[in-house]
């Protein structure tokens, strides 16, 4: 086997290489020289100084693996690999010891004020009563982000003797009882704990997660911390929170914009600050390029890679008579994510009518790539979806029948907690027309595309009226509307397609209309 190297990685993964074959290293290549020798490698392992695009691709004749030494894949077109049925794979989890120790250490260092202390004594004061500190033993720990970093840190806070409160709706109650670890609901964690650490990836929902709502919640003697993405926490409401005294603290690793100088947080005494170190450390460097060899040698071997990114083409008969299908799936799982409550333990999906001949593997794969995609920040695709479902003990049903009741083919989605479940259903009109029918058990027709507000509420004259009164004030315009409800006067839904993106303020309005229960806003 021939193994190309790019960029520059760890002695210890290009010996794993050595073991199993021709290893080149060559960090500088230009493109030309890239696409001259690409045609003569099996596996090529790059970081993010090499650019594999369509071009590159279209020499690989012989490629089978691409390895990224790291997380991002932006340099890589996964669609022209997958073409090409070269498989491509990444090493997210090789810093999350990394990142968990650096967590702990800023929960240290903040109960303790040692950078505060460390500046004050190398300036030649001796401050001892200014940064009296506090214990960590027996203070409550709230996780935002139950995941790989997530439930690192919530191991070790508990060997500090400290509580751990956990908010994760996408993750089971089982995983979390296996951590020893109590999942709560976000108020809870916000209200309780005395330090609160964020470790969910940033997404449409994540962004300004802790912001001035839940500051004005806080302990005023809670410390926050973020060692996630800049952006979960709100900068602007978090400086604003420490002023007005509603909060102790923050130490933060990563910024809205980095580097983050001119930032007000940064002139803050309450506030201690790493340059985004999380990742920054010899193991971290080590562990991915050990990761990335083994996996490329896996994939080579046959083996399954766990976290490879794409799935090499199926045939192209094969791919156009499901596509539609693959399509419809991917956007209930999305949708589904989007508004559930609760945790997940289970998610069914039972495949109806002309369904029923249909292979099911592909389908359930795109169910969980829409739904995962919705919640995490690194990519989700047909091949590791499944593997996002076993890390968090979600348990995946499948069933088929042939009854799709008025439809000619049904799939039906369902994610469930031991206290309720939320369901979909989908079906395809002609060849393309994808719709969805139902929504906890309400019938309805829409197309699932683009920007949507969905609500429970209760009807009443007027409820209806006033949501499109908000959104007309906002300059929304609304494509169509479907309600459902359980009786005259008694529980119902709404979904409404609008044109434009709808922002927290207006959400916000919306939540305080008489008889609303709860609205979310959806992007397919
Ligand atoms: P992960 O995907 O393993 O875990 C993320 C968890 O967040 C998942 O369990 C998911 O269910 C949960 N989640 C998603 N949306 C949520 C929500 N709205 N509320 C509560 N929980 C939610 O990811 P990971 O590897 O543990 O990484 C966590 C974060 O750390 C990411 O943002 C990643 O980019 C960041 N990170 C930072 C550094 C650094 O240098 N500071 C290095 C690596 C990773």
């Amino acid at each position: 086997m021939k193994f190309l190297i790019s960029d520059k990685i760890e002695e210890k993964g290009i010996l794993k290489l050595k073991e199993k074959g021709q290893v080149e290293v060559e960090t500088s290549l230009s493109k030309e020289e890239l696409k001259n020798r690409i045609p003569k490698y099996d596996a090529i392992i790059v970081r993010s100084g090499t650019t594999l695009d369509e071009e590159v691709l279209s020499c690989a004749d012989n490629l089978k693996v691409i390895g990224r030494a790291g997380v991002g894949v932006d340099n890589i077109d996964i669609d022209a690999a997958t073409k090409k049925g070269i498989i491509v794979i990444n090493a997210p989890e090789a810093s999350t010891i990394s990142v968990s120790e650096h967590t702990l250490g800023l929960l240290m260092a903040s109960a303790r004020n040692i950078p505060q202390a460390n500046s004050s004594l190398k300036d030649e004061k001796w401050e001892k009563s200014k940064f009296l500190g506090e214990e960590v033993y027996e203070k409550t720990l709230g996780v935002f982000g139950l995941g790989r970093i997530g439930s690192e840190v919530a191991k070790r806070a508990r060997k500090l003797g400290m509580d751990v409160l956990a908010f994760d709706p996408y993750i089971s109650e089982e995983r979390a009882n296996e951590l020893g670890i109590d999942l709560s609901i976000k108020e809870k964690v916000i209200e309780e704990a005395d330090f609160i650490t964020t470790h969910v990836p940033l997404t449409e929902e994540t962004r300004h997660l802790i912001s001035s709502e839940e500051f004005d919640r806080m302990k005023d003697d809670a410390t926050i911390l973020n060692v996630a993405r800049g952006g979960i926490v709100d900068e602007e409401a978090l400086a604003d929170a420490i002023k007005e005294g509603k909060i102790k603290g923050a130490a933060l690793d990563v910024f809205e914009e980095e580097p983050p100088f001119g930032s007000e947080l940064l002139e803050m005494d309450e506030v201690i600050v790493t340059p985004h170190l999380g990742a920054s450390t010899e193991e971290a460097q080590v562990n991915v390029a050990v990761s990335i060899a083994n996996q490329v040698l896996d994939a080579l071997e046959g083996k399954p890679a766990k976290n490879a990114l794409n799935i090499p083409a199926m045939s192209s008969t094969e791919l156009n008579r499901i596509k539609p299908y693959l399509s419809l799936a991917e956007k209930l799982g999305s949708f589904l994510a989007q508004v559930m409550e609760g945790s997940t333990e289970e998610i069914t999906i039972i495949l109806a009518g002309e369904l029923i001949d249909e292979k099911t593997d592909p389908i359930k794969t795109s169910v969980l790539k829409g739904f995962f995609n919705a919640i995490v920040d690194e990519p989700v695709n047909m091949v590791n979806s499944e593997i996002f479902a076993d890390k968090r003990g979600i348990k995946v049903i499948e069933s088929k029948t042939s009854n799709a009741g008025d439809f000619n083919n049904l799939i039906k989605v369902q994610v469930s907690n031991d206290k309720t479940t939320t369901s979909v259903s989908g079906t395809i009109f002609g060849r393309y027309d994808e719709r969805i029918v139902e929504i906890e058990g309400y019938r309805i027709n829409t197309k699932l595309e683009g920007h949507m507000l969905y609500t429970r509420h209760i009807d009443k004259p007027g409820v209806i009226g006033n949501v499109g009164g908000v959104l007309g004030q906002n300059g929304i315009n609304v494509g169509s509307m479907q309600v459902g409800r359980e009786k005259t006067r008694g529980k119902a839904i709404m979904l409404l397609t609008i044109d434009d993106i709808l922002d927290e303020e207006i959400l916000k309005e919306i939540r305080k209309i008489d008889k609303i229960n709860d609205v979310k806003y959806i992007k397919i």
